[in-house]
């Protein structure tokens, strides 16, 4: 498979790339790792006319943190962050979550954290090469009117695979925006549509530039099942943060004072899941049936959201698994604590 034709952009600094961008805007794409745009643009999935690379951005290559914030900037490659020790001590799931992404290839040469959050959406009868999917009426993703994953879905209900953005909203991460002349900041979970066609409620002018996660007091974890365990995305996955209401208390005898569920790989975005979560406050830690319960509840609420769009399992076997993945995120992110405790 070739790329198609385009030409290839690469300021010097943020401020010329936002200027290409207020010029470009739909006629261009950014290239961080390329992991994700050039597969897609070798199946002519895409085919942008202009690619603006990030390649001489270092400023936006960093980890820091202050009293209440850490801060990555949206190029800060994979592997970055799993040799970080700001995220392995205050985000733990995001650690766990960038250990898994792709293989060693993908976090150490290219991969980035900003492409991660912004890869698109997948689904088995789209992410096929041009010659593979002519065979058949092109589906609302590919510019046509039906759906092979849902009978008579009016829209596309393609998955969101990333490990990265299912720990950072576990986490309740936020994210900073940039275009010429002006900047915004919004909450990941709310960064998205509820089309699979454009994911993200992200200007063609606009860039990522930094993510941001509020440091609390409490335990994350973050679980994913694949059919490979390199080299493969999830075909379902969990991250959890628990806060425990008294300080100075060891988990097993605290309060879960707030509980943010979240489940991937099976929805158009990561899915919040209020209801599970809601559950779990004023519960023990070491309550293993409310863990139970919630994770029932998870489950219930996520597979909701499922379609067969994800090859090599059946949709039955991804959503039983979401109890799993959830219950064992939520009993391992309180045994964790408790042996870094001893
Ligand atoms: C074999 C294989 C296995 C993989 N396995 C996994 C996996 O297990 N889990 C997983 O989560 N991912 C997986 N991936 C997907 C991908 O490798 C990772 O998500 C990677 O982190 C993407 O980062 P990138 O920098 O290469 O993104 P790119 O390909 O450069 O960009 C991805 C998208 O984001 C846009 N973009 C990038 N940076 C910005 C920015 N700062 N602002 C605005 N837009 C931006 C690009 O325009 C593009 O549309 C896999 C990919 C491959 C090829
Ligand atoms: S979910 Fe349906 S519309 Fe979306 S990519 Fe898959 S087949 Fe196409």
């Amino acid at each position: 498979m070739r790329l198609p034709r385009f030409e290839y952009l690469k300021p010097e600094n943020l401020n010329k790339l936002l200027q290409m961008l207020a010029i470009y805007k739909n006629d261009a794409k950014i290239l961080a790792g390329g992991t994700d745009l050039l597969v897609r643009m070798k199946k002519g999935l895409l085919k942008p006319k202009f690619v603006i690379s990030l390649k001489d951005l270092k400023e936006l290559s960093y980890i820091k943190q202050n009293n209440e914030n850490i801060k990555i900037g949206a190029k800060t490659c994979i592997a970055d962050i799993i040799d970080s020790n700001i995220i392995k001590n205050k985000a733990y799931a995001l650690f766990q979550a960038c250990q898994k992404i792709g293989a060693a290839t993908i976090q150490h040469y290219k991969g980035t954290i900003g492409g991660n959050i912004l890869q698109d959406n997948r689904c088995i009868h789209y992410n096929q090469s041009a010659f593979h999917r002519s065979g058949r009426g092109a589906c609302h993703k590919d510019g046509g009117k039906i759906c092979y994953a849902r009978d008579d879905a009016d829209r596309c209900f393609s998955t969101c695979q990333s490990d990265g953005a299912t720990a950072l909203m576990a986490l309740d991460a936020k994210l900073s925006l940039a275009k010429k002349g002006k900047k915004r900041t919004i909450n990941l979970a709310d960064f998205y549509t509820s089309d699979g066609i454009i994911p993200f409620i992200i200007e063609p002018d606009e860039i990522l530039t930094e993510i941001i996660i509020p440091i609390k007091d409490g335990v994350s974890f973050y679980k994913r099942l694949s059919c490979r365990s390199s080299i493969d995305y999830p075909i379902v996955s969990a991250g959890v943060f628990l806060k425990p209401l008294q300080k100075n208390v060891p988990l097993e005898k605290n309060t879960i004072d707030n509980a943010r569920i979240v489940v991937g790989a099976i929805g158009r975005s990561p899915l919040f899941l209020s209801s599970a979560s809601l559950f779990l406050k004023g519960k023990k830690f070491n309550d293993i049936n409310a863990f139970k319960k919630a994770s029932n509840i998870a489950m219930d609420n996520a597979s909701t959201f499922a379609v067969h769009n994800i090859g090599s399992t059946t949709l039955e076997y991804r959503c039983s698994m979401i109890f799993q993945m959830v219950f064992q995120a939520l009993e391992q992110a309180v045994n964790l604590n408790q042996e870094n405790q001893k």
